[in-house]
């Protein structure tokens, strides 16, 4: 049954699509030309009925697994990635930027309550953490309400020598990047042996660093299962509470990583380019199938069904693949940071790190300029069910596009459904079993169809921002204090 319902939707889908397909007739103020209609009727063909966007996803999560940045399975997917774009006739290379460290766990992290209770904690090594001495760390647990400077700044004496715990609580009073990064900072300065962060429901962990250095924090740090959590909170209304505790990661210091870069060289206005990027490095208690495993796999099989096409765009399409995103979007903002000279060059940038639920439309994170010039081709994206444009910037600092959009780089980012995404995101439940073929293949086609329609346009995207013009960008987004926060820690391209 399920197979055959799941054929007969696929059927119903492909027609709806094709229908839509023959109706890619120029609307009044459409100005795709046909040959690009035409050329775009062919690439939702391609990605829908011919896709090779889960047979990616599934090579990469199950066929390599978790790829740590800098990690052995991080280098095995840069290896595998150009062997993809090799094999559709594409030339590709590696672009490198250093890394403060690498890092992976090297055993599980153990752990337990001693006093005044002997209970096995569910606890895990938080990314980037330092190893702790030979035998562990222990020490009394200092509960932190609060990572506002001064407040911590009370607690100081209490705290020298003692584990500090903060949970869910603490976090959701620093809401903002620079609030939870500094507070979290100054705490490390305050002479604690170590510091324990919520972990997720059912002693899962929720994988995520703390800062955008890439550079190893500077005392133990582990996450500890949610309901962990709140029974050291209820023993400490009793008393004082030990911990005790042992990481051990693998750690090195400024290595070398690479982003892979591959182009669709384009015709008449081969010098601009459109780019599209995806990070391929992922956290590891799942597979990042979804985390941004499905990123990649759309990206890859939009250059197969470009390269498909035999007819290539006006513009450049630049694929890259990113590392570093999961530790601060280092590799895109190296990437931006090395490409500043030409990065006038880049007409628009694609970024898709929002998993493979269906596609709505794109973010254009706070960039109102780019909706008008993106209402061109939305008839284009209506059929597959993907025109929505999203001003929500809850997201702006959250993915690749950002080192772009600081140098003022028009970008987009693809918007999906975030339910699922976000219930297994950083989790063990980000495998490829989470992964709905058809979704993915939409999402995909979504990705092709804007890269292609913008690359093949007579006229540029959008225009680039001044510096003037980012910053107002920023303010108005809500989120400056993010924007001044990357600038204090030397994060920006
Ligand atoms: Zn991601």
């Amino acid at each position: 049954m399920r197979a055959n319902l799941l054929l007969c939707s696929a059927f119903w889908l492909c027609a709806s699509f094709f229908l839509h397909a023959q109706q890619l007739d120029a609307p009044a103020n459409f100005s795709v030309p046909p040959a690009t209609r035409e050329a775009i009727r062919n690439l939702i063909g391609e990605t829908m009925l011919n896709g090779k966007s889960y047979d990616y996803a599934r090579e990469l999560a199950d066929g390599i697994g978790p790829r740590l940045t800098g990690s052995a399975n991080y280098v095995r997917a840069v290896t595998w990635a150009q062997e993809q774009f090799r094999a559709l006739g594409m030339d590709v290379h590696t672009e490198n930027w250093t890394i403060a460290a690498t890092w992976e766990p090297d055993i599980p992290a153990v752990g337990h309550i001693v006093t005044p209770v002997d209970h096995t904690l569910h606890i895990y090594a938080a990314g980037w953490s330092p190893s702790t001495r030979q035998g562990g760390v222990n020490g009394k647990v200092i509960y932190i309400p609060s990572l506002d400077l001064p407040a911590l700044d009370a607690q100081r004496a209490e705290l020298a020598g003692a584990i500090a715990l903060v949970d869910d609580a603490t976090l959701a009073k620093s809401p903002t990047t620079d609030k939870l990064f500094s507070g979290l900072e100054h705490l490390r300065s305050l002479s604690v042996v170590a510091i324990l962060l919520p972990g997720g429901p059912n002693g899962t962990e929720e994988l995520d660093c703390y800062s955008y250095t890439g550079a190893i924090d500077l005392v133990p740090e582990a996450e500890v299962g949610e309901e962990d959590v709140l029974l050291m909170r209820r023993l400490l209304q009793h008393g004082p509470v030990t911990v005790e505790f042992t990481l051990k990661n693998r750690i090195h210091k400024d290595v070398q990583i690479s982003n892979v870069v591959a182009e669709i060289r384009g015709t008449e206005l081969y010098q601009e380019v459109v780019l599209v990027g995806a990070h391929l490095d992922s956290w590891q208690p799942g597979t990042g199938a979804q985390d941004n495993g499905t990123g990649v796999a759309s990206l890859l099989e939009t250059a197969r069904a470009i390269q498909a096409l035999h007819r290539p765009p006006k513009r450049t399409i630049r694929f890259v693949l990113f590392g570093g995103e999961e530790e601060g979007m280092l590799g895109s903002t190296a990437y931006a940071r090395q490409h500043r000279a030409d990065i006038d060059k880049i007409d628009a940038v694609l970024i898709t790190d929002s998993g493979s639920e269906p596609a709505k439309g794109w973010y254009v994170m706070g960039r109102e300029s780019e909706r008008e010039p993106l209402a061109a081709i939305s008839p284009l994206l209506a059929g597959i069910g993907a025109d929505g444009v999203s001003l929500d910037t809850q997201y702006i600092f959250e993915s690749d596009h950002i080192g772009f959009e600081i140098l003022g780089v028009p970008s987009l980012v693809l918007w999906t459904g975030m339910d699922k995404y976000m219930s297994l995101h950083h989790k063990a439940s980000d495998t490829f079993d989470s992964i709905i073929p058809k979704d993915l293949a939409q999402g995909t086609s979504v990705i092709a169809v804007a890269a292609y329609a913008l690359a093949d346009s007579s006229h540029s995207f959008a225009p680039h921002l001044s510096p003037e013009e980012v910053d107002s960008m920023f303010r108005q987004s809500g989120h400056f204090d993010e924007y001044e926060y990357l600038k204090k820690v030397g994060a920006l391209p």
